[in-house]
């Protein structure tokens, strides 16, 4: 793929460039180095990406489920085919490991093929009536156009969790993913065009200006459904504006994730999942664990196991097979770690390991920040209350099941939890006590294609992936059939 042509624009299914050329640059978070550049989309170029999928739904919505099925089967395959060079071009954008890299590949197809069979199973249903005469039939079709944003942190996999069940559905769709991973969005959209898709059903607005493109999406009165995965701000902006013309919304917003260790638990292993759920892509995930509780007789074994596996990483540019952990994507993050290590320390917290930027061996150009485990943290410093998005590993200590339980539902944020516990009982009492959308017990990767990913409070609304994944995309029609002209 050559990086630097701006033609990133996927309208009606040709590649063009934005008006008068527009672009902006893309660069490497480990270097600051310039990788390439994409078209920088405005008003225009979007209300003629909305107007091709406009057209191209009617169509689409008539081919039969096999048809959309048989269309993502071959995205699925090409995304296979392709998944070395995906995530190399992954690792170079967005910075992390290609080992994670990879792995975002694999759940990115998975979500190609898991759609492509629900296509086939968008059944409706018969309601036995009151009325002799009467039929009740439930019939499930697709909602429209769809608008699609995409956040950077999973520039693949976030494009596929909308875009599969969108055209699974008979939806067409605009995506418009984030400004600093739009050569990640163009690869998968490559894809999607070899896959021979009809003309407007999928299309691709790159942008550096994503409030002109999301207020075209808001403004429009032919996009039916907005799906947006991001922060809690822009999603709550989108969805009070998405209000005025009643537009349906799903939205994948920010999360605090509780992680809990009982003394019960196997607490070396409690430690190790920590390390490797918190520092996976640089803790840029939704579902980082956020706030450590660990159970004050194992917090010493607890804490030396987990320092120990963040030494234990070695920072460094994505590409590099040797690197075990990432730069942050920009500095603003880099400061926002700075600050939220500056306060819980002021505030009475320990440093066990890291807590600085990293500038020594040839990381100066890029945004590396140490992983970092604090201790004795406490509700009042700004890391306990505030997403961090970063590579610091926050620990606090509890005494009781209720206590900890309190603790880590006092928050506005319901996406993941995290449970270490032996005890069945305790393991089933603890994970209906927690408010939160996803709750994995000695399990730090409870998400996957075939299961409904999303959050409670200011988590997010809606669902995605799993049987539900699809609904978000489909509306819901009652058909009442009066046989004949007798009443009763
Ligand atoms: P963000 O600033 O909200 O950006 C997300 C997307 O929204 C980007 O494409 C961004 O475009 C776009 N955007 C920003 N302002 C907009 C506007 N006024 N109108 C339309 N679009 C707009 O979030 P982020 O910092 O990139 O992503 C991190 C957040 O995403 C975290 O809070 C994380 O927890 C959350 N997240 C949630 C999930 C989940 O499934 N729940 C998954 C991944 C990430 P630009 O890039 O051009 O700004």
């Amino acid at each position: 793929m050559d990086t630097y042509s701006t033609a990133t624009l996927y309208i009606n299914g040709k590649w063009v460039e934005a008006d008068r050329g527009a672009s902006f640059e893309v660069t490497d978070p480990s270097s600051g180095q310039v990788i390439g550049v994409a078209a920088d989309a405005g008003t225009a170029e979007t209300e003629r990406a909305i107007a091709a999928a406009s057209d191209a739904f009617p169509n689409w919505r008539a081919q039969n489920a096999y048809t959309r099925a048989a269309a993502l089967l071959r995205m699925h395959e090409l995304m296979l085919e392709r998944s070395e060079d995906l995530a190399l071009l992954m690792s170079l954008e967005q910075g992390k490991p290609l080992r994670a890299a990879r792995n975002e590949i694999r759940y990115a197809a998975d979500f190609l093929i898991w759609f492509a069979e629900e296509a086939k199973r968008i059944y409706g249903s018969t309601i036995p009536s009151s009325r002799t005469n009467q039929r009740l039939t439930v019939l499930r079709q697709p909602i429209g156009v769809v608008a699609g944003i995409t956040p950077w942190n999973y520039p693949v996999s976030m494009i596929t969790r909308k875009v599969a069940p969108a055209i699974a559905a008979g939806c067409s769709i605009v995506v418009k993913p984030a400004e600093q991973t739009p050569l990640c969005a163009r690869a998968v959209f490559d894809i999607f065009d070899e896959a021979d898709l009809p003309p407007g059903v999928v299309n691709l607005i790159t942008t550096s200006r994503p409030s002109e493109v999301g207020d075209a999406f808001l403004r429009s009165r032919a996009i039916r459904k907005l799906t947006f995965t991001g922060s809690t701000a822009v999603g709550k902006m989108l969805a009070s504006r998405a209000s005025e013309s009643m537009k349906r919304v799903s939205l994948e917003l920010g999360g605090h994730a509780p992680f809990i260790v009982f003394d019960d638990a196997d607490v070396e292993h409690a430690a190790k999942g920590a390390a490797l759920a918190k520092y996976l892509n640089t803790g840029q995930a939704c579902i980082s664990p956020n706030r450590i509780y660990v159970q004050r007789g194992s917090i010493g074994r607890f804490v030396n196991v987990l320092t120990d596996r963040a030494r234990r990483l070695r920072p460094g540019s994505g590409v590099d097979e040797s690197s075990t952990i990432g730069p942050l994507i920009d500095m603003t993050a880099v400061t926002k770690m700075e600050q939220q290590v500056a306060d819980a320390v002021g505030k009475g917290a320990q440093v066990a390991i890291g807590g600085e930027r990293l500038r020594e061996d040839g990381l100066d150009g890029g945004n590396f920040f140490a992983p970092t485990v604090l201790t004795g943290v406490s509700p009042a410093m700004s890391i306990y209350n505030e997403e961090t998005f970063g590579p610091i590993a926050p620990v606090i200590a509890f005494d009781t099941e209720d206590e900890v339980v309190a603790m880590a539902n006092d928050t506005e944020y319901g996406l993941a939890s995290y449970v270490y516990t032996k005890d069945l009982a305790r393991a089933v009492r603890v994970s209906e006590a927690l408010r939160f959308g996803i709750v994995g017990i000695n399990d730090i990767n409870p998400t996957a294609a075939a299961a409904p990913f999303g959050g409670l409070g200011e988590s997010g609304v809606g669902r995605e992936g799993g049987a539900q994944g699809i609904d978000e995309y489909l509306d819901v029609k009652l058909v009442a059939h009066v046989l004949g002209d007798a009443v009763d």
